[in-house]
């Protein structure tokens, strides 16, 4: 008797120690046992002088178990073992990202016996890394995506574009900006861009892309645009608007180039011809559009006046 007492005091001592160490770390433990279809979980910092508590969850009975519980022993049990990153429904319902490191003990018979790991909440790392990739996306000064995204963007929905719909690629450049600069200074110059992306952005929907590649050109990528009428009174009106920030001597503008894309077109096709439009609108004075059908579409296109605005 005194034998067993003292080693149940000893193993008291042991659980005591384990639980000083589990509330020592930000992760929970746990343990699943197969036979008994028993999870005991330890939860930081929630027993007394900051040890962790033991929880223990039968998952054998008939009465309901906890959503984020019942989830979680479905994943232990097909997991391999190692580390794995995965969504499960916290208290409020709402999915929470975590860290599980799994191994599993296996039996004489090879069957599994027990899967001990540990769980770390990397809801907030996660958060913190979809910021920044967000924000690597993005041009600084206006929020719009930067060269590389905006192309990423636009090529997946060239590639999803089927039949008779038409998107289409408007490349516009602010006229004289050098000027801007010059005349003006270059804070003055960051705020017409700024203004110009207001623009843009309230001219399009968020289902468009809108982009800075760099200086003063910026690129919007317009979903379903039908025919070429339509995307002139797309462009008209950006136009107008980019006219109408003028002020206080400062006379403002840009020139557009826009094709229509149809299916199986190559981002670097649509982009060339648009560039080229672009260019002639430059070269016809600027301050105007040019649109550019898509080369499938050309017959009952009216005369090259047509394309202009
Ligand atoms: P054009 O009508 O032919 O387009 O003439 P432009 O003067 O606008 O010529 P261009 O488009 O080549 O000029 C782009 C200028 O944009 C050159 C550069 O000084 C200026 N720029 C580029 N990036 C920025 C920026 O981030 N801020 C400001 N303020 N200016 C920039
Ligand atoms: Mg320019």
């Amino acid at each position: 008797l005194r034998q067993r007492n003292a080693s149940s005091l000893r193993l008291a001592l042991e659980l005591k120690k384990h639980l000083q160490v589990y509330g020592m770390v930000s992760d929970a433990f746990f343990e699943y046992d197969y036979a008994a279809q028993r999870l005991i979980i330890s939860t930081p910092h929630a027993g007394e002088d900051g040890e962790a508590e033991l929880k223990s969850y039968f998952l054998g009975g008939t009465e309901e178990i906890d959503p984020f519980i019942g989830a979680f022993v479905d994943f232990v049990r097909q997991s391999e073992d190692g580390m794995h990153e995965k969504q499960l429904p916290r208290d409020n319902g709402q999915l929470h990202w975590l860290r599980v490191a799994t191994r599993t003990i296996h039996d004489d018979h090879g069957k599994r016996a027990y899967t001990v790991g540990r769980i770390s909440d990397i809801e907030e790392e996660r958060r913190a890394q979809q910021e920044l990739l967000e924000k690597a996306q993005r041009d600084s000064l206006t929020g719009l995506f930067n060269t590389a995204a905006g192309r990423q963007r636009s090529e997946e929905l060239l590639a999803g574009l089927r039949g008779g719909n038409r998107d289409a690629l408007i490349l516009l450049d602010i006229d004289y900006f050098k000027e801007v600069n010059d005349r003006y200074g270059h804070r003055r110059g960051d705020w017409v861009l700024t203004r110009v992306a207001e623009v843009l952005r309230s001219s399009f929907r968020p289902e468009d892309v809108i982009g800075r590649p760099g200086g003063d050109e910026f690129v919007v990528y317009l979903r379903g645009a039908r025919e070429l009428a339509a995307l002139g009174e797309r462009c008209g009106p950006l136009c107008r608007r980019i006219r109408e920030l003028s002020r206080d001597g400062l006379h403002l503008s840009v020139s557009i180039g826009a094709a229509l894309a149809g299916p199986g077109d190559s981002y670097e096709a649509v982009y060339e011809r648009a560039d080229q439009a672009l260019y002639r609108a430059k070269d016809a004075g600027r301050d105007r559009y040019i649109l550019v059908p898509w080369p499938g579409d050309t017959q009952g296109v009216a005369g090259d006046e047509a394309l202009r605005g």
